[in-house]
């Protein structure tokens, strides 16, 4: 028996945000909620374990707006400021000399002891730092039932991870935020997923990001029970754009959660 499972957006914006500084545009000024993009990121809870991928420059009014009391863990996609520039508020999740297991890829760990090396460092452990217990992924592993396996996709010369979440084998999620190509073993492993959340930038080409026409191809091959976007730049309008897309995809928004049971 699965654990219930819930995924809370924190962030479905692109590396800019919306609204974007200086921009006056129809979206970066509308009134609509959905149109307030903070960075991208994810809270994935269940009763036994909850953790966050990526804790972008927003990671704080996330998880306060969220409410968000408890981060067993964190996972990281890759190391693009817009992902990784919350992390010093990890702080309050490591209280009492407790630990906080941060699960990464080689190089996005390298970066995450570079940029914050005074966490890492074990001559920093002052009352109040992030502890950081690094755990360096290249499989699959375990969060208290769900297992997560990271899915390696192409983003301009970055490689990123996504993650697929699952328990006893039922696919529930793929969370991939930031690519530009999605690789056939990784279409393969991920098929017939209930959910699919998946970069949809904007609707012109973009080196590095799915743009809404190839993230529709993506989920075309992927067949999930219902696709979001996210990722989303200021293009897209919400209300406008999801009225324009077919059935069973939608644009994800902050503070939106979908509930596995
Ligand atoms: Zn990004
Ligand atoms: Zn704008
Ligand atoms: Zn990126």
């Amino acid at each position: 028996m699965g654990l219930p499972l819930t995924i809370t957006f924190l962030g479905t914006g692109t590396s800019q945000g919306v609204p974007m500084a200086t921009c006056h545009c129809d979206v970066c000024t509308s009134k609509d909620p959905r149109d307030n993009r903070t960075r991208s990121s994810i809270y994935v809870s269940t009763p036994e374990c909850a953790w966050v991928v990526d804790t972008g420059p927003e990671f704080r009014m996330q998880c306060l707006r969220e409410k968000i009391d408890r981060i067993d863990a964190v996972a990281y996609t890759h190391s693009h400021t817009d992902h990784i520039m919350g992390f010093d508020d990890l702080r309050p999740y490591c209280a009492n000399g407790r630990d906080l297991p941060i699960y990464a890829s080689p190089e996005t760990m390298a970066d995450l002891r570079r940029v914050f090396s005074f966490a890492f460092s074990a001559l920093s452990l002052a009352p109040g730092y992030v502890r950081p217990e690094p755990h360096v992924i290249d499989g699959p592993f375990e969060l208290a039932g769900t297992t997560l396996t990271p899915l390696p996709l192409k983003h301009g010369r970055a490689g990123v991870n996504g993650y697929l979440f699952e328990q006893d084998g039922r696919k529930l999620a793929a969370y991939l935020s930031d690519c530009k190509v999605v690789p056939q073993p990784v279409i393969d492993r991920i098929h017939g997923v209930e959910a699919l959340i998946i970069d949809a930038l904007r609707y012109s080409d973009h080196p590095t990001h799915l743009s809404v026409d190839e993230a529709l191809e993506v989920a075309a091959r992927v067949q999930p029970a219902a696709t979001w976007f996210t990722h989303i730049c200021h293009q897209l309008g919400h209300a406008s754009a999801e009225a324009k897309l077919p059935a069973g995809i939608r644009i994800a928004y902050d503070g939106l959660k979908l509930e596995f049971r």
